[in-house]
């Protein structure tokens, strides 16, 4: 279905990206999720793309676009390939994004220039063993000692946090306490610092090609000028970036959802079953429309929270809804190809089985469905 309300530019971009996927993306897909290896090839013509920088202003070597333009590329590439997505995604929300907000001039001048040209990566370390969903239970610790901060703690999950690339780790870690409460900071922990580590990655069930480690501090020293934005201000700040990001995992989950609907919609039509093509079943018909209105409504769902946000709207609810949304649209979507392509379906060459384990994931990360209803829950004022 058409793309009613793009400009010109958005268009060609959402163009531009779709050859992309399906020239150089997509090519890669089978043996990078088999060998559990991110494609740095890949990464590296996204960058020379310009993908990393889309919604930075030029000074920095950005595009000097929009949030809505970067969440059509993260769409265009999830459709073929989520892991390669939220490659594209952390970088840019939770990497570059970060510093662009909240760093100092220096830092920005620093830090921003590699990362938008997608020539370093960074993570972006919030979640903690025991602090998840509870992201404010953090308990890595940053203490000021002779002009540097030393920091102490756990993080897992972090995407992006060791590829042959990758710069830094911005990571929340408590600073200090504040009217009895914690006072959480962002501080920037380079690659290569002693007494950071970043740890073997994790056996996942999806994302295979998505660089995702634990990682541990010991008495990692850093200079004082590595934090990120005010002290204190940490948690805020990190909130404010979820919310952001959460748009961005919509748009990747209503790639998701297509790929899985367009790859069912050619197979239906070419697979025989007792002497005709499955699509001419009215069962496997209405299957594809709904497929087509989870697609659809996913979209509408992410471009609204996404204009809101360029506009400098309030998009908090609406970022969460568009979350909620298109991730259940992926899982729904992923479950009926594979039954669509029966046996097929669940064979690794087939694109739809990786959607299949990939699409969990996206009702889980950078909140949970749960707590995206807790988001809606408060704006009703019942929560
Ligand atoms: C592949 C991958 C990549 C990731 N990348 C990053 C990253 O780059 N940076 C980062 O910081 N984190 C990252 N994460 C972490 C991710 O954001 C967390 O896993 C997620 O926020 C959930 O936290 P948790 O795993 O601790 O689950 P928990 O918070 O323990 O939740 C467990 C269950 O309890 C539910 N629950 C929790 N609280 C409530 C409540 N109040 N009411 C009702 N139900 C509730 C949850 O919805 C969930 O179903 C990544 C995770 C994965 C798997």
């Amino acid at each position: 279905m058409d793309h009613h309300d793009l400009s010109d530019d958005e268009r060609e971009l959402a163009r531009l990206v779709r050859d992309f996927a399906d020239e150089v993306v997509a090519p890669a897909s089978y043996e990078a999720d088999r060998t559990k290896t991110l494609p740095m090839h890949v990464v590296a013509q996204m960058g020379e793309l310009g993908l990393f920088g889309l919604p930075f202003p030029e000074e920095y070597g950005g595009q000097g676009g929009d949030y809505f333009a970067l969440c059509l590329a993260i769409e265009g590439i999830a459709r073929v390939d989520q892991s390669i997505a939220i490659t594209l995604e952390a970088g840019v929300s939770l990497g570059a994004m970060p510093v662009f907000r909240f760093g100092t001039e220096e830092q920005k001048q620093e830090y921003l220039p590699s990362l938008l040209a997608g020539e370093h990566l960074a993570g972006f370390g919030l979640t903690e063993p025991e602090a998840g969903s509870d992201a404010g239970a953090t308990r890595t610790t940053a203490r000021l000692e002779g002009g540097e901060w030393v920091v102490n703690g756990a993080k897992q999950f972090i995407t992006n946090s060791g590829t042959p690339i990758t710069r830094f780790v911005t990571v929340t870690a408590v600073t200090g306490e504040k009217d009895g409460r914690k006072e959480i900071s962002t501080i920037l922990v380079p690659n290569g610092t002693p007494g950071f580590t970043v740890e073997a990655p994790y056996d996942k069930v999806g994302w295979h090609a998505s660089d995702t480690h634990p990682l541990t501090f010991v008495d990692a020293r850093v200079p004082e000028a590595n934090l990120l934005g005010e002290r204190g201000r940490g948690f805020a700040n990190f909130l404010h970036i979820l919310d952001e990001g959460r748009i961005a995992i919509a748009a990747l989950s209503t790639g998701a959802a297509e790929g899985c609907l367009e790859a069912s919609v050619d197979y239906a039509r070419k697979r025989t079953v007792f002497g005709e093509p499955l699509s001419t079943r009215q069962s496997i018909q209405f299957m594809l429309a709904r497929m087509q209105q989870r697609v659809h409504v996913a979209r509408l769902a992410w471009h609204h929270a996404a204009r809101l946000r360029d506009a400098g709207k309030p998009f908090k609810t609406e970022a969460a809804i568009a979350k909620l949304t298109a991730s259940d649209a992926a899982m729904d979507n992923a479950r009926d190809a594979t039954q669509i392509f029966g046996g097929n379906g669940f064979m690794n060459e087939y694109p739809v089985a990786r959607h299949y384990r990939d699409s969990k994931i996206l009702e889980i990360g950078e909140g949970t469905s749960e707590v995206q209803l807790l988001v809606i829950a408060r704006a009703l004022g019942v929560a």
